[in-house]
């Protein structure tokens, strides 16, 4: 049988111009999709492989629990696999609306609303609060999508070297007496594992009376008091941002913050407006999640446990792995090549850690981006310690 495609009619030469892009890409740092099939909560199939699974972002092992999927059955089965609409249409679903209210409690602000995802959030709503008068500081470490909002409206911007808030500050009071002054950033950096400090960025957004703006993508679930995340309870944070699709074990995002806001981001936000409403058994699924994560401490002692004993191993062996503090756990190769050969070794070894490099991170700085989770038992991170112990790279 012919490979999928191959009797697919000859294409149009209309795209040719596209390959002036590749040239500055070298064949090596060509990105690939490869299939991976999910086995358990822990273990994945790639190829004819077991591999233990330490990059996904699944911090809880909520992907696989079965009273979340119980919940997205059940509300499939009622409503149907989509929404059939967006949000101010046929879209609002009582199932929408109800976790809204939840989050809104849980997070302790007064109204949150659902994004289709994080990506989808961060660019669709900075564009929508942030005007011509604005002066917006952005980590350098931040998000790319975080990244994409900002450039994508009409605010003057600039990044700050990551987590340096002398100079945030220095930025901050050297901004026009009339500018709107924003701060943008993420809470727990998602390639280094390391958090931002709350209480610096809250007190230079009083001082210089900055608007504030968190993703708290992946602390949500894991870390903060009942799993709330390290700035969605704060309310000196005016925006804050978070994802389902990582300690959440489903799909989504949601901004929390005053009714006000939300109100806005309903009226004036097109990445609000302009799409189809999340389906109601992914949303049946998150509110089991949300009603679950006060009662997860025992997990998030264990994942954080196993960071904890991760992070030792590397230092013990000689890594930088950066002032990770969250399930993500760095650990800095340097080159391209070096990454490519010390994740090899690991799949040899059973263990999957997929290698970031340039341009995700910055150059030099190639990497396993190590991630944990509660599913996990003592032993998975016992066989990656040895893994990570026999290489002589
Ligand atoms: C994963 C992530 C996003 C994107 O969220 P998705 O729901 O996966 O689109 C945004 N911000 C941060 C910091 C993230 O880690």
């Amino acid at each position: 049988m012919a490979a999928p495609g191959t009797d697919a009619p000859p294409t149009t030469r209309r795209l040719d111009y596209l390959e002036e892009r590749w040239q500055g890409r070298s064949p090596e740092r060509q990105r690939r999709l490869g299939a991976v099939i999910p086995l358990d909560g822990v273990e994945v199939l790639r190829g004819d492989q077991r591999l233990i699974n330490f990059s996904g972002n699944d911090y809880l092992g909520l992907a696989r629990d079965p009273r979340l999927i119980t919940a997205v059955q059940a509300a499939t089965e009622r409503w149907g696999c989509g929404a059939t609409g967006s949000r101010l249409v046929v879209g609002s679903l009582p199932e929408h609306l109800a976790l809204e209210q939840e989050l809104a409690a849980f997070c302790n602000r007064e109204a949150a609303l659902l994004f289709n995802s994080g990506y989808q959030a961060n660019v669709s709503i900075l564009p929508t609060l942030l005007d011509r008068h604005c002066r917006v500081y952005v980590d350098r470490l931040a998000h790319r999508s975080l990244l994409a909002g900002v450039q994508a409206s009409e605010a003057r911007w600039q990044r700050y070297p990551h987590n340096d808030y002398d100079r945030l500050e220095a930025l901050l009071r050297q901004a026009p007496a009339d500018s709107r002054r924003w701060i943008v950033s993420e809470t727990v950096f998602s390639m280094d594992g390391d958090r931002a400090d709350l209480e610096r960025l809250t007190a230079l957004a009083r001082r210089y009376d900055a608007g504030l703006y968190l993703d708290d993508a992946h602390a949500f679930g894991i870390l903060g008091p009942e799993g709330s995340g390290l700035a969605t309870r704060n309310p000196e944070v005016d925006v804050v941002v978070g994802t389902f699709g990582k300690a959440c074990g489903g799909f989504g995002a949601f901004v929390a913050g005053s009714q006000r806001l939300i109100d806005t981001l309903i009226n004036f936000c097109p990445g609000f407006i302009y799409t189809t409403a999340l389906p109601p058994g992914v949303v049946a699924g998150l509110r089991a999640a949300i009603a679950l994560l006060p009662r997860l401490e025992a997990e998030r002692q264990h994942l954080h446990g196993l960071a904890e004993r991760l992070r030792e191993g590397l230092q013990r062996l000689g890594y930088d792995s950066r002032s990770s503090a969250s399930a993500i756990v760095p650990a800095l190769v340097g080159t391209d090549a070096r990454a490519l050969a010390l994740a090899a070794h690991l799949e040899a070894h059973g263990c999957l850690g997929i290698p970031i490099r340039p341009p995700t991170v910055p150059e030099g700085t190639a990497r396993l981006r190590l991630t944990l989770s509660a599913a996990m038992q003592g032993h998975h991170l016992d066989q990656l310690l040895t893994a990570l112990e026999t290489w002589d790279g």
